[in-house]
């Protein structure tokens, strides 16, 4: 009988020796990666995939992996580069990335307790864990794909939540929707933009977010949020939700919680704490006060592929009253029938068939100890610190913006150049360090203003390695600089 050349119980040399000589290639492949980026240019990237025939005849696993490692692995983005600093990516834990491996083999699928068994707990425990860290006692929550999944998730409890309390009794479509026009999501300018995703995804109005001021460093202004919060109350709209960020994504700064759970209690808003970036804070040894007042959220988004060292995806909605989760499930007779009597995660998910990602950050609490990964974050904060200053010190370079986290905001512009020069030098420079391959840094927009943008998440990383990138940064500006047209005698 030939083999199907799935895994099954008849497979398990071959299976073994595939994924060998496939992990084989890439750790040498990762140990010896020289830059970020291949620098291969994009339309011949386009070419190398638009070349493969899918529907060419079969060229077996060995030569297929071999084909994927020229074609991907070659050519990827490395986060683990140091002189990789462009966005929320990080470098993984190695124990996560073995996890990694095992849940894809067994292919778990959560939804249910009787595809999971185990897995069920051992998820439940890792998002009970997340909530006490939160100061949620005896919250719960569930892993989701990501940031923008567990905002959508937090966003649509919440609309169930006002709709439930402002509504009456069970509504009919059209006072749904007419209830739904009514509300109103409140967040900042520097909130992700997920929000405005969410808002329109629920159905709501287009005006839906309202954006409060914030200071000079993109925090939330709680004043600012009381009186918006009064102005609503004046109307017949209704503050569904307030968003906080704790990690704002491109400054890193975090909303002042306590004074904007405080504005919430008030008026007894909702309280959503975005967190996907600093969540990372929740297990610092130095820094957890930072997070002040995250307790008092009534749902928060964690994103442990950014702050925690794991491999995309794993993420998780966590919320403080786990009857705000259990108030939206939906029931099918075949799979979880809302009289069952074993713990179904899909009650509580907008997914059904779902990763066992839980199985990453479980194996490296154990390896590392929550410490451990509180202390790479550290680590990257202290680095963020240090580039912040020698940003400042060199003459060249702008620090434009500080941060409560680990992103760097500046711009290339030594004496002598324009506003107007430094601003068209921000994208040149990106491109052309993306061309190179050398080092990644990202560009966005700081009050009108194009900047460049460092998001340091590397553990690895060195005060030297990020000075590396500094000066190549300072390379690329000066040789794109318009010098002025030397006049011939
Ligand atoms: C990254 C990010 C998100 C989105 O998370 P994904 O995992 O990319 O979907 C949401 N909010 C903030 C503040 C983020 O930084």
């Amino acid at each position: 009988m030939t083999r199907s050349a799935l895994l099954t119980h008849q497979t398990s040399a071959h299976y073994a020796d595939t994924l060998h000589e496939v992990v084989e290639r890439l750790a040498a492949r990762v140990a010896s990666v020289a830059a970020p980026f291949s620098g291969r240019p994009r339309d011949a990237l386009a070419r190398l995939v638009a070349d493969v025939d899918l529907d060419d005849a079969p060229v077996g696993e060995a030569r297929a992996l071999r084909e994927i490692d020229a074609m991907f692995v070659e050519n990827a983005v490395w986060f683990h580069h140091p002189a990789y600093a462009a966005h929320l990516n990080c470098p993984v834990a190695v124990a996560a990335v073995a996890a990694e491996a095992v849940l894809a083999a067994v292919n778990t699928s959560v939804d249910t307790y009787d595809q999971s068994t185990v897995a069920t707990f051992m998820e439940r425990r890792l998002v009970g864990w997340t909530a006490r860290r939160i100061g949620f006692d005896g919250g719960d929550g569930v892993f989701t794909s990501g940031g923008t999944q567990s905002n959508l998730h937090a966003l649509f409890l919440a609309r169930e939540h006002a709709l439930a309390v402002h509504g009456s009794g069970v509504l009919t479509g059209a006072e749904r929707a007419s209830l739904q026009q009514r509300l109103l999501v409140v967040a900042t300018q520097g909130s992700h933009f997920s929000v405005q995703k969410s808002a329109l995804l629920l159905g709501l109005g287009e005006d839906a977010v309202v954006t409060v001021p914030t200071d000079g460093d993109g925090r939330m202004d709680p004043a600012a949020l009381t009186m918006t919060l009064d102005v609503i109350a004046r109307t017949d709209r209704i503050p569904m939700a307030v968003v906080a960020t704790a990690g704002t994504t491109d400054r890193g700064c975090l909303d002042p919680l306590d004074a904007v759970a405080d504005a919430c209690d008030a008026v007894g808003a909702w309280l959503h704490v975005d967190a996907a970036y600093g969540c990372g804070l929740l297990v610092s040894p130095t820094r957890r006060h930072l997070l002040a007042g995250i307790e008092r959220a009534r749902s928060v988004t964690v994103d442990f592929h950014k702050s925690f060292f794991q491999p995309v995806s794993s993420s998780a909605l966590v919320v403080r009253d786990p009857a705000d989760l259990a108030r939206t499930g939906w029931h099918a007779a075949y799979l979880n029938p809302d009289d069952a009597e074993e713990p179904n995660l899909v009650d509580t998910s907008l997914q059904t068939t779902r990763r066992f990602d839980a199985l990453k950050l479980w194996v490296t609490l154990r390896a590392l100890g929550a410490d451990g990964v509180g202390a790479l974050f550290d680590r990257v904060l202290d680095l963020a610190a240090d580039v912040h200053r020698v940003v400042d010190a060199d003459p060249d370079l702008r620090l434009l913006a500080r941060t409560d986290l680990s992103t760097v905001l500046f711009r290339y512009q030594p004496s002598g150049t324009s506003d107007a020069e430094a601003d068209r030098l921000v994208p040149e420079v990106r491109a052309a360090l993306l061309a190179s391959g050398r080092a990644m840094v990202a560009k966005t927009v700081l009050d009108g203003r194009p900047c460049l943008k460092l998001t340091l998440l590397n553990p690895d990383a060195t005060l030297d390695d990020v000075r590396g990138v500094l000066e190549l940064v300072k390379t690329e500006g000066s040789a794109h600089r318009r010098r002025p047209v030397e006049v011939a005698r």
